[in-house]
């Protein structure tokens, strides 16, 4: 596919450093602190909550304006995966969300030639906004996952505060993957967690969602779900469907048909969404600033939900309860495969079964 790169490079070459900073924007996880919240804030009042509702699962809203009752909390770690950034106490999401990082991350050392995978954020225990970073992730259907696989040994908790994020992006170029650091295993990862029917979205940077299109050689059904947006050049992030029966969830519209290697693509490499906004006119009154998300903006019944009554404990609601427990001390995933494993096969449309060859 031709973007037209080379030119558009130099005719932009002044935006490269906005590109990297698009990249670094929305990095995901680590949006910049911000001023406290004013009273009756949605994010104030759900960055609060530190534990659960009792009762069964449900989203309640949309993945950017919503929250949630009785969410499970993803074990810090298990034979395939390890939790990060522990502090921010955001390891919970609705039961269907855990199940799937669970079998994602086993399914990512059988079939993708991955050591295991890093778990990012994932909601609030209640979900809501959070105080700082994304706008979505608020109704337990989100979750982010380390481009960096996880090593062979369990980090300690001050190592998973402090492991930096590794983008996948070349400092000095404008939107590009840097093939010192891409690696096919990878690609594998991305096409992997895209092969599950529940999985209705993957964001990635508009730079890796290119190089997907222009090297991914193997079954392109899913490629669809790969989506460009700014950051998510250090992480991806997956959006699952409302479970079914979760009446109070609000559905995304699917995605289109394709593999959206087209012009919803292209428009990332101009200048438009890395454009600065115009300064005002002189004499023009400043614009508002956005107005702050109040809990009386989000879905009725969340009000309810900051005042349900809470789960016991963080172990009570552990996904996989005593064995997840036992999981602390489960012996981490071999070392990192190669990352030249030529043969591995094509990530097929759903990997509900073992790959013929190995
Ligand atoms: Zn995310």
């Amino acid at each position: 596919m031709a973007f037209g790169f080379a030119q558009a490079f130099r005719t932009f070459g002044k935006l490269a450093l906005a590109g990297a900073i698009g990249a670094s924007l929305a990095a995901g996880d680590v949006g910049a602190e911000q001023k406290a919240p004013s009273p009756g804030s949605a994010k104030g009042q759900f960055g609060a909550a530190s534990l659960p509702t009792q009762g069964p699962a449900q989203p309640i809203g949309f993945y950017a304006k919503g929250c949630m009752t009785g969410a499970v909390a993803l074990p810090t770690d298990g034979p395939t995966w390890q939790a990060m950034r522990l502090s921010r106490n955001r390891r919970w999401g609705n039961p269907a969300m855990i199940a799937l990082l669970e079998r994602f991350s086993q399914d990512a050392v059988g079939y993708a030639g991955w050591s295991g995978i890093l778990v990012g954020d994932i909601a609030q225990p209640r979900g809501g906004p959070m105080l700082n970073g994304h706008s979505s992730h608020q109704i337990g259907l989100d979750a982010d996952i380390w481009f960096t696989p996880m090593p062979a040994r369990h980090m300690t908790a001050k190592e998973r505060e402090d492991l930096p994020f590794t983008t996948m992006l070349q400092k000095d170029k404008f939107l590009t993957v840097d093939p010192k650091v891409w690696t096919q295993s990878r690609a594998r990862l991305l096409m992997l967690a895209a092969s599950y029917p529940e999985v209705e979205r993957i964001f990635v940077n508009p730079a890796i969602k290119k190089k997907m299109c222009d090297t991914w050689t193997g079954d392109r059904t899913n490629l669809g779900k790969l989506r460009p947006i700014y950051g998510h050049d250090s992480h991806f992030h997956i959006r699952i469907k409302c479970p079914p029966g979760a009446a109070g969830c609000t559905p995304q519209a699917p995605v289109a048909a394709g593999d959206g290697c087209d012009k919803s693509l292209a428009y990332w490499f101009t200048p438009a969404p890395w454009a600065p906004p115009k300064p005002p006119k002189p004499g023009a009154k400043p614009p508002k600033p956005p107005r702050e998300m109040m809990v009386s903006d989000l879905p009725k019944a969340c009000a309810a939900v900051l005042d349900a009554a809470s789960v016991a404990s963080m172990q009570a609601a552990t996904y996989g309860g005593s064995s997840a427990a036992s999981a602390l001390t489960a012996a981490p995933a071999a070392e990192p495969a190669a990352d030249d494993e030529g043969d591995l096969p094509d990530v097929g449309p759903v990997p509900n079964d073992k790959p013929a060859i190995q």
